[in-house]
Protein backbone atom coordinates (compact mmCIF):
# COMPACT_ATOMS: atom_id res chain seq x y z
CA UNK A 1 0.00 0.00 0.00
CA UNK A 2 1.27 3.33 -0.88
CA UNK A 3 0.53 6.39 0.76
CA UNK A 4 0.70 9.95 -0.78
CA UNK A 5 3.51 11.87 0.41
CA UNK A 6 4.91 15.77 0.36
CA UNK A 7 4.64 18.06 -2.73
CA UNK A 8 7.44 20.72 -2.87
CA UNK A 9 8.25 23.93 -4.47
CA UNK A 10 8.65 23.13 -8.02
CA UNK A 11 6.08 20.76 -8.10
CA UNK A 12 2.97 22.45 -10.62
CA UNK A 13 -0.15 21.09 -7.90
CA UNK A 14 1.30 23.90 -5.63
CA UNK A 15 0.39 26.41 -8.24
CA UNK A 16 -3.60 25.50 -8.90
CA UNK A 17 -6.56 26.82 -7.95
CA UNK A 18 -8.27 23.53 -6.20
CA UNK A 19 -12.02 22.40 -6.83
CA UNK A 20 -14.69 21.71 -3.97
CA UNK A 21 -15.34 18.55 -2.48
CA UNK A 22 -18.91 16.76 -2.28
CA UNK A 23 -19.06 15.09 1.09
CA UNK A 24 -21.97 12.70 0.07
CA UNK A 25 -20.13 11.34 -2.90
CA UNK A 26 -16.63 11.33 -2.34
CA UNK A 27 -16.19 10.51 1.86
CA UNK A 28 -14.37 7.35 0.98
CA UNK A 29 -11.61 9.63 -0.88
CA UNK A 30 -12.10 12.12 1.68
CA UNK A 31 -11.16 9.67 4.90
CA UNK A 32 -8.15 8.19 3.23
CA UNK A 33 -6.68 11.47 1.91
CA UNK A 34 -7.08 12.84 5.64
CA UNK A 35 -5.24 10.09 6.66
CA UNK A 36 -2.60 10.93 4.54
CA UNK A 37 -2.81 13.84 5.30
CA UNK A 38 -2.73 13.82 8.90
CA UNK A 39 0.37 10.85 8.60
CA UNK A 40 2.87 13.28 6.86
CA UNK A 41 1.63 16.74 8.66
CA UNK A 42 2.86 14.77 11.87
CA UNK A 43 5.51 13.15 10.22
CA UNK A 44 7.15 16.62 9.64
CA UNK A 45 5.86 18.18 12.82
CA UNK A 46 4.09 20.61 11.00
CA UNK A 47 1.39 23.04 12.56
CA UNK A 48 -0.75 22.52 9.20
CA UNK A 49 -1.52 20.99 5.64
CA UNK A 50 -3.64 21.56 2.68
CA UNK A 51 -4.54 19.01 -0.13
CA UNK A 52 -2.51 20.03 -2.56
CA UNK A 53 0.75 19.87 -0.55
CA UNK A 54 -0.39 15.56 -0.31
CA UNK A 55 -1.09 15.98 -4.02
CA UNK A 56 -4.65 16.73 -4.31
CA UNK A 57 -6.19 19.94 -5.87
CA UNK A 58 -9.07 19.74 -3.12
CA UNK A 59 -10.49 22.31 -0.76
CA UNK A 60 -9.60 20.40 2.32
CA UNK A 61 -6.49 21.59 4.62
CA UNK A 62 -5.74 20.29 8.45
CA UNK A 63 -4.39 22.49 11.23
CA UNK A 64 -2.45 20.80 14.19
CA UNK A 65 -4.78 21.01 16.72
CA UNK A 66 -2.24 20.21 19.91
CA UNK A 67 -0.43 23.44 18.62
CA UNK A 68 -3.14 26.06 17.96
CA UNK A 69 -6.70 27.49 19.26
CA UNK A 70 -9.29 25.30 17.45
CA UNK A 71 -11.75 24.39 19.89
CA UNK A 72 -11.67 20.87 19.06
CA UNK A 73 -11.29 20.94 15.43
CA UNK A 74 -8.32 19.66 12.73
CA UNK A 75 -10.35 18.73 9.57
CA UNK A 76 -11.74 21.89 7.21
CA UNK A 77 -13.45 20.88 4.38
CA UNK A 78 -14.61 23.72 1.53
CA UNK A 79 -13.25 26.48 4.37
CA UNK A 80 -13.95 29.94 3.57
CA UNK A 81 -12.98 32.83 5.41
CA UNK A 82 -13.39 36.16 6.33
CA UNK A 83 -10.33 38.52 7.20
CA UNK A 84 -10.47 41.47 9.42
CA UNK A 85 -8.12 43.39 11.96
CA UNK A 86 -4.93 45.01 11.70
CA UNK A 87 -1.65 43.76 9.32
CA UNK A 88 0.65 41.94 11.82
CA UNK A 89 4.00 40.97 10.65
CA UNK A 90 4.68 37.17 11.99
CA UNK A 91 7.87 34.47 10.89
CA UNK A 92 6.22 31.35 8.46
CA UNK A 93 7.22 28.38 7.06
CA UNK A 94 6.11 25.94 4.52
CA UNK A 95 7.06 21.88 4.49
CA UNK A 96 6.77 22.16 0.73
CA UNK A 97 9.43 24.96 1.26
CA UNK A 98 12.13 23.77 3.61
CA UNK A 99 14.83 26.08 4.79
CA UNK A 100 13.08 29.05 4.35
CA UNK A 101 11.59 31.27 7.21
CA UNK A 102 10.12 35.22 6.78
CA UNK A 103 8.09 37.83 7.87
CA UNK A 104 4.79 37.87 7.09
CA UNK A 105 1.95 40.75 7.20
CA UNK A 106 -1.65 38.92 7.58
CA UNK A 107 -4.72 40.33 9.01
CA UNK A 108 -5.11 39.65 12.58
CA UNK A 109 -8.27 37.90 12.38
CA UNK A 110 -10.32 34.86 10.78
CA UNK A 111 -14.01 33.97 10.40
CA UNK A 112 -13.61 30.69 9.45
CA UNK A 113 -16.86 28.48 8.17
CA UNK A 114 -15.52 24.92 6.85
CA UNK A 115 -17.53 20.99 6.90
CA UNK A 116 -15.46 18.84 9.42
CA UNK A 117 -14.46 14.98 8.64
CA UNK A 118 -18.15 14.29 8.90
CA UNK A 119 -19.33 16.88 6.69
CA UNK A 120 -21.21 18.90 9.18
CA UNK A 121 -20.65 22.77 8.67
CA UNK A 122 -19.05 24.50 11.75
CA UNK A 123 -17.77 28.22 12.64
CA UNK A 124 -14.76 29.55 14.44
CA UNK A 125 -13.41 33.03 15.29
CA UNK A 126 -9.63 32.76 15.21
CA UNK A 127 -6.87 35.10 16.47
CA UNK A 128 -2.80 35.16 16.73
CA UNK A 129 -0.79 32.28 15.37
CA UNK A 130 -3.76 30.37 14.32
CA UNK A 131 -5.60 33.07 12.11
CA UNK A 132 -2.40 33.43 10.50
CA UNK A 133 -2.17 29.44 10.03
CA UNK A 134 -5.60 29.49 8.40
CA UNK A 135 -4.96 31.99 6.07
CA UNK A 136 -1.59 30.31 4.92
CA UNK A 137 -3.54 27.07 4.61
CA UNK A 138 -6.14 28.92 2.53
CA UNK A 139 -3.97 30.63 0.25
CA UNK A 140 -2.28 26.83 -0.42
CA UNK A 141 -6.46 26.31 -2.22
CA UNK A 142 -5.64 29.17 -3.96
CA UNK A 143 -2.25 28.12 -5.52
CA UNK A 144 -0.77 31.25 -3.56
CA UNK A 145 2.58 30.44 -1.48
CA UNK A 146 3.90 32.41 1.25
CA UNK A 147 7.16 33.46 -0.63
CA UNK A 148 3.84 35.35 -3.02
CA UNK A 149 3.38 37.65 0.00
CA UNK A 150 7.36 38.84 0.58
CA UNK A 151 8.43 41.99 -0.71
CA UNK A 152 10.77 41.80 -3.98
CA UNK A 153 13.73 42.43 -1.82
CA UNK A 154 13.12 39.29 0.37
CA UNK A 155 12.26 37.36 -2.51
CA UNK A 156 15.58 38.07 -4.42
CA UNK A 157 17.44 37.05 -1.24
CA UNK A 158 15.90 33.67 -0.79
CA UNK A 159 15.81 32.78 -4.91
CA UNK A 160 18.97 30.64 -4.57
CA UNK A 161 17.72 28.73 -1.99
CA UNK A 162 14.31 28.09 -4.05
CA UNK A 163 16.21 27.03 -7.41
CA UNK A 164 17.86 24.55 -4.84
CA UNK A 165 14.45 23.29 -3.64
CA UNK A 166 12.86 23.15 -7.08
CA UNK A 167 15.70 21.42 -8.61
CA UNK A 168 16.28 18.40 -6.06
CA UNK A 169 12.40 17.84 -6.09
CA UNK A 170 12.61 17.64 -10.32
CA UNK A 171 15.42 14.96 -9.34
CA UNK A 172 13.44 13.28 -7.45
CA UNK A 173 16.45 13.11 -4.31
CA UNK A 174 15.65 13.47 -0.77
CA UNK A 175 15.14 17.27 -0.33
CA UNK A 176 16.89 18.64 3.18
ZN1 LIG B 1 2.37 25.88 3.44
Amino acid sequence: MSFRSLEYYGSEILRKQSRELDCSTEQDFIEILINDMKRILYTENGLGLAAPQSGENVRLFILNPEELDLSGHSVFINPNIEISGTLIKDEEGCLSIPGIFELVKRPSNVSLTALDENGRSFSLELDEYTARAAQHEHDHLEGILFIDRLSPIRKRIIRKRLSEIKKEYRSGKRIL
